[in-house]
């Protein structure tokens, strides 16, 4: 650490918490070093004798933690480690976790953190984030209040009704604010101390919960109607007032309500919903990446969607958004989305349709199947966000085959068992000619003597980014134009060499300067649009680079 970050850090973290001695300092995991707390610093703040007399480098601490998480039976185990060293010491929890983020982001974030919440109550050892409840109604605003640290920039919010695919799990969805916020920290460099995970304990239809004794959820059936979106109003006017500077992000409501919110907040504060804009933005930086490998463009695509949810309509709102931006109508770009739901193509003629998909009902004949739809329509890009495993089969994979040269095959349904085709049948299929890009992971195919790496379309590519960005500009919105600029700018740090072995992503090794990339594309649609409140400055990324936090310990001495 340099000098000047040196004291930059310790600034900011006094800033963030006041300054501590003794024990006390031990038991702050902003503030604490462990066994890395220098012979002079452990007289200097009266710890000697807490800690065993070896000075350990933060390398050694790392190589500790590794080694330890490693011997363990199963990622849950490792989860629950991992949560513990974050309660204990926050900057070796991100050297970890950024030095090693693509074995760890399955761990932190999905598929692991899906388990970490179904068993939420039960494997609880510590409080993160705020819980708020109906019954805190009124008083809002004092409850955000007690959360201990004042510049807060980040906030992440679910209701706890669609937590990742397996559906309502209440307060125990709170592990994935926790999860979100620390991927924020590891790949966009948000300081921890500027992020805060709130959960909004409406109640839980899950009667699983309900009824186990351990829940720690209000136990109750979910509020809804009048009484959730009143509650929704005072929360966020209570953060807007509370936390002025914060980004809010909502995550996995469910869809009823995700569009909805969207709606009514997206054009009164900065906030997204990264379930639908995140997934967007990296679903349009496969298409883009895939535009660099059959040099179409973007308004050349017709797009199938299996599925017509969250994911879906977001996804085909911000193509719509990045065709208008380049010259193609309203009407035509919309007309090159197409949906197939869980009952059949969605079309003008059908009158079961909910409202977030009626903007795409086209005119057309009804269709029952997707081989029927794929061959009817010939789409260029076939993508699958049903949640539905197995749903592309070797006939529909080998009729987008037949009338395209190179055709788009997404699978992005999660996880991995619920993929709507695995990469190699993808390849398989296609002859070795598919675009395949995944929602989870896949291991490398070798096909008739090429090797193939297949991309994950993981969220956590963008809205690390994105989040920074806002930070960099005090932006007071997030916009689409944010999100196709950030899906550019991720298919900008595609290689050639990557592109040539199928790979649509760059690898997530880069995440960080990645998402540094990111942050300038967003924050230079904030300077443009006049969405920014911080003072512009001539070279963006190095100033995203120098707000980027780094998991170095301060020096105390
Ligand atoms: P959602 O519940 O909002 O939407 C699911 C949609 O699929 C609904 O429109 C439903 O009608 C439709 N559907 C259900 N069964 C179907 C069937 N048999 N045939 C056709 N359509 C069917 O969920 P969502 O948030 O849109 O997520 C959908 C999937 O996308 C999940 O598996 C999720 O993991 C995945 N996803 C992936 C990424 C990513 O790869 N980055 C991001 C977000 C979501």
């Amino acid at each position: 650490m340099t000098p000047a970050t040196a004291i930059k850090h310790v600034q900011e973290k006094a800033a963030a918490a006041p300054s501590k001695r003794g024990a006390d300092l031990l038991h702050d995991p902003l503030l604490n070093k462990g066994t890395a707390f220098t012979r002079e610093e452990r007289l200097e703040l009266g710890i000697l004798g807490l800690l065993p007399p070896a000075v350990s480098k933060p390398e050694e601490q790392k190589e500790r933690v590794l080694r330890n998480i490693r011997k363990r039976p199963d990622d849950l185990d490792r989860y629950v480690d991992l949560l513990s060293l974050l309660d204990r010491n926050e900057t070796l929890f991100y050297k970890v976790v950024t030095d090693h983020i693509e074995e760890l982001l399955p761990i932190i974030y999905t598929p692991t953190v899906g388990k970490g919440c179904q068993l939420y109550a039960h494997l609880f050892r510590r409080s993160r984030g705020l819980f708020i409840t109906r019954h805190e109604k009124g008083m809002i605003r004092d409850v955000l209040k007690n959360w201990p640290r004042r510049d807060v920039r980040v906030v992440v919010v679910t209701d706890g009704e669609r937590i990742l695919g397996l559906g309502d799990l209440g307060a125990s969805g709170m592990g994935i604010p926790v999860g979100k916020l620390s991927l924020y920290t590891a790949c966009g460099g948000v300081p921890p101390w500027q992020t805060l995970p709130i959960t909004l304990d409406v109640g839980t239809n899950n009667q699983a919960l309900l009824d186990d004794p351990l829940y720690l959820g209000v136990r109750e059936k979910r509020v809804t109607g009048k009484a959730y979106d009143e509650l929704l109003e005072e929360f966020v006017l209570a953060v807007q007032e509370v936390f002025p500077k914060a980004l809010l992000q909502f995550e996995d409501f469910a869809n009823h309500n995700a569009f909805r919110l969207l709606q009514e907040y997206r054009d009164r504060l900065c906030c997204f919903n990264d379930d639908i804009q995140g997934t967007a933005s990296v679903t349009l930086a496969g298409l883009y990446s895939a535009g660099r490998i059959t040099g179409r463009r973007l308004s050349e695509e017709r797009i199938l969607f299996h599925g017509a949810g969250e994911a879906a309509i977001g996804i085909a709102d911000l193509v719509v958004s990045a065709m208008m931006a380049d010259g193609t109508s309203k009407k035509e770009a919309m007309s090159r989305c197409w949906f197939m739901d869980s009952k059949a193509l969605v079309e003008s003629t059908r009158k079961d349709l909910q409202d977030h998909k009626l903007p795409y009902a086209h005119k057309h004949k009804p269709i029952g199947d997707l081989l029927s739809a794929v061959k009817e329509l010939k789409p260029t890009a076939l993508i699958g966000v049903s949640g539905k495993a197995a749903q592309f089969t070797e006939e529909i994979v080998k009729a987008m085959a037949s009338f395209n040269d190179r055709p788009i095959v997404f699978a992005l349904s999660n996880p991995t068992a619920n993929s709507e085709c695995t990469a190699e049948q993808a390849y398989r299929w296609s002859a070795g000619r598919a675009i395949f890009a995944s929602g989870s992971p896949f291991p490398a195919v070798d096909f008739e003597g090429r090797r193939f790496i297949p991309g994950q379309g993981n969220n956590a590519y963008i809205f690390p980014g994105v989040g920074m960005g806002a930070i960099a500009s005090g932006a007071t919105r997030v916009t689409d134009e944010m999100f196709f600029e950030a899906a550019r700018a991720l298919a900008s740090r595609v290689s050639s060499q990557e592109l040539e072995k199928g790979c649509l992503y760059p690898p997530l090794t880069q995440l960080r300067e990645v998402s540094a990339h990111i942050a300038a594309a967003a924050a230079q649609v904030a300077y443009q649009r006049g969405y920014a409140t911080e003072p512009k400055t001539k070279n963006l990324l190095a100033r995203i680079r120098s707000l980027q936090y780094r998991p170095e310990y301060p020096n105390y001495a």
